[in-house]
């Protein structure tokens, strides 16, 4: 049976002490062997909070990252550094690093392997512009984010990588895809997955819905045959919602 993954992405969003305050409020958590809690906090925070899970069943993660280990680039962070202070799984290609920092399939790929080079767990974006869906796009433009993404990768790596399909027209619009919708879209995704691998390790393989995910939609978003998990940005911000967000996978 495959994990569900709840993710809260924060964005750019909290101060230190009100990071740190959620955490010791969602600290008591407890999950089942089959549902994973990450918490994907902004740079600053990343240090202080891996060390407030510690004994918890919080993950923590980071929201980006360069693919290079080291080198001249001012204001990245490298996946050596976020691997040295204990994060566990990686943000990848999020809709808004693609459009307003102009991340493209290329350095997405680029970054997959990098996180797999050092032991994290990368929650690969993918997702179609409302235009896109009108066009009825939308399956052949997944088909190539997720075909650029996963390119290189060893069938182990594959079975390991978590993809969140994320339709932009539904983060933070307070539109949500119908389950029917989200879940279509994600049995293409293993669909093309099994087709790059095989059915074996595209069965394994973690697929999220995110966009406008909240503890109102989450039981039936996770009743679907294909949808494992949420990556939610504005329900996570809250810790009674996060919490209940959870909850709804155990
Ligand atoms: C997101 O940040 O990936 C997201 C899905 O946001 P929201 O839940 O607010 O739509």
């Amino acid at each position: 049976m495959r994990k569900i993954v709840i993710a809260g992405n924060w964005k750019m969003h909290k101060t230190k002490q009100e990071a740190e305050q959620f955490i010791d409020e969602v600290k008591q958590l407890k999950t089942n062997e089959r549902v994973e809690a990450v918490i994907c906090a902004p740079f600053p925070y990343l240090s202080s909070l891996v060390n407030k899970v510690k004994q918890t069943d919080v993950k923590i993660a980071a929201q980006t990252m360069h693919f290079e280990q080291s080198g001249a680039f001012t204001g990245e962070v490298s996946p050596v550094m976020l691997a040295d202070i204990g994060v566990s799984h990686v943000i990848i290609g999020h809709s808004e690093r693609r459009e307003y920092y102009h991340e493209t399939n290329e350095t997405v790929n680029k970054k997959v392997h990098a996180a797999f080079s050092h032991h994290l767990t990368p929650i690969v974006c993918v997702g179609e512009t409302l235009a896109q869906r009108e066009a009825n796009d939308t399956l052949t433009h997944i088909e190539k984010q997720i075909k650029i993404a996963l390119d290189g990768l060893t069938d182990e790596q594959i079975a390991n990588t978590i993809i969140a399909y994320e339709p932009i027209w539904a983060i933070g619009t307070g539109k949500t895809a119908s389950s029917a919708d989200a879940n279509e879209v994600c049995d293409h995704i293993r669909n093309i997955v099994a087709k790059i691998t095989s059915e074996q390790t595209a069965e394994k393989v973690v697929i999220q819905y995110g966009g406008s995910v909240k503890p109102e939609n989450i039981d039936e978003l996770l009743s679907t045959s294909d949808i494992d998990g949420a990556l939610v940005g504005g329900a996570s911000l809250e810790p009674a919602s996060f919490i209940q967000l959870v909850e709804a996978g155990n």
